[in-house]
Order: structure tokens, then C-alpha cells, then sequence
């Protein structure tokens, strides 16, 4: 694959590669930590308020960055205009963030699967290519085949966090053995987090003990 020598938002050359120069690395608006199971952005270090009186069913959510500009650019060219390179750019990051974290690692990572529809519409499967650059530098395997998304579901965008989880509902199955007792799941983004659960319930159902979340971006709806 043909790395390109320019930083995909201002064009400066990047001598090393990386697809972004450290000015605009350092720019990127980062995450603050939040809430160790389910991302809401925090003051201080816990759970929030809705995780202390329900906690989600998937363990921890890792996020690196707030889906605001210029994140939002970067992950609409990977996801809509097939900028494929910008996964290696976003998952590498999301690698080195990871690795700063303590705690055990999963053993397989899970990238969220497309509808066979949507895949051929797109032709690529945007958290299958961030999960690539994030195996290789963890050292942890990818496995995109056990799990499968059955049920063809309309665009979550407009809809609110209720109708989110219903329309999810059902829409992941498991058919393959994960062997793992420990997965996370990789995505670009996390909103509602109505994905997120409704995969790592499937995934609990067959067995698996923990799910982490591992997203690119964390983008919380208004409450
Ligand atoms: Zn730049
Ligand atoms: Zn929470």
C-alpha cells in the first residue's frame, strides 16, 4: 500500500509516514479519561451516575478521541470516501494509546461486523482496517469471521438512545468458536453505545467473560 508522504489535513510532507504531522497529531482532541465502564467524560476517575445504578454489559470502554473536527473529517474519508490509509493513521494512534494502559489485554480483538449488504455497498469494513494496525502493534489477533451481523439495520444517525438499542436488537449472532475469554470489540465510533451492547451481549451469550470497547472516537448525544 502506497503511504502517502502528506498529512492528510494540512498537507505538510511527513518525513516518517504516520499519514499526520505532529502538529496536527498534537492538536487532535484527545478524550479525557471517563467513566471506566462506559466512556461518559468525567471529572474525576469512577463510573458515572447511570453505569453506579446500571452497568452496561459490555466491561470498559477506551476511547481516544472526541468526535468533533477534525476527527469527524478524518473518519468520514476512511468510512465514506475509502481513504483505507487513514485506518492505518487512526488505528496506529489508538495502538499507542492502548499500550499506555494498564490492565490485561484481550486476547482477540473483535471489529464490529458489517451487514454482507453494506459491505458490498462499501466494499471495505472501516473497523476490520482499524482493527489490522491494532493486532500488529498489540501483538493481539483479529478474528472477523465468528461473528456476523444477520440483520440489515437502518441508519442509526437520526434516531434517539431508545430507538437505537431497539432497532439493534438481534442484529449480531455468533457462529464460530472465539476461543477467548477476554475480546474487545473495535469500532470508529461510539455514540449511544447501543451497538457496543448489543454485540458484547451476543458476545456474552456465547460464552465470552469480558468485553472491552475500543473506538477511535467517543461522540456522547446530548442527554
Ligand atoms: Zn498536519
Ligand atoms: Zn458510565
Amino acid at each position: 500500500m502506497l503511504w502517502p508522504a502528506r498529512c492528510a489535513l494540512c498537507g505538510e510532507r511527513v518525513p516518517d509516514g504516520g499519514g499526520l504531522c505532529a502538529g496536527c497529531r498534537a492538536d487532535m482532541p484527545r478524550a479525557a479519561a471517563g467513566c471506566e465502564c462506559c466512556g461518559t467524560p468525567l471529572p474525576v476517575a469512577g463510573r458515572c451516575g447511570r453505569c453506579l445504578v446500571k452497568p452496561p454489559v459490555f466491561d470498559a470502554v477506551h476511547s481516544l478521541y472526541l468526535y468533533e473536527q477534525p476527527v469527524i473529517h478524518l473518519i468520514h474519508a476512511l468510512k465514506f470516501d475509502a481513504k483505507l490509509h487513514l485506518a492505518r493513521t487512526l488505528g496506529g494512534l489508538l495502538a499507542d494509546h492502548i499500550a499506555t494502559l494498564p490492565g490485561a489485554r484481550p486476547e482477540k480483538l473483535l471489529p464490529v461486523p458489517l451487514h454482507p449488504r453494506r459491505l458490498r455497498e462499501r466494499g471495505y469494513n472501516q473497523a476490520l482496517e482499524l482493527a489490522r494496525p491494532l493486532a500488529k502493534q498489540l501483538g493481539i489477533a483479529v478474528d472477523f469471521t465468528s461473528c456476523k451481523k444477520i440483520r440489515y439495520v437502518a441508519p442509526q444517525a437520526t434516531l434517539s438512545a431508545d430507538q437505537r438499542r431497539k432497532n439493534i436488537r438481534g442484529a449480531f449472532s455468533v457462529n464460530g468458536a472465539i476461543n477467548a475469554r477476554h475480546v474487545a470489540i473495535v469500532d470508529d465510533v461510539m455514540t449511544t453505545g447501543a451497538t457496543a451492547a448489543e454485540l458484547a451481549r451476543t458476545l456474552k451469550k456465547a460464552g465470552i467473560a469480558r468485553v472491552d470497547v475500543w473506538v477511535c472516537a467517543y461522540a456522547p448525544l446530548p442527554r
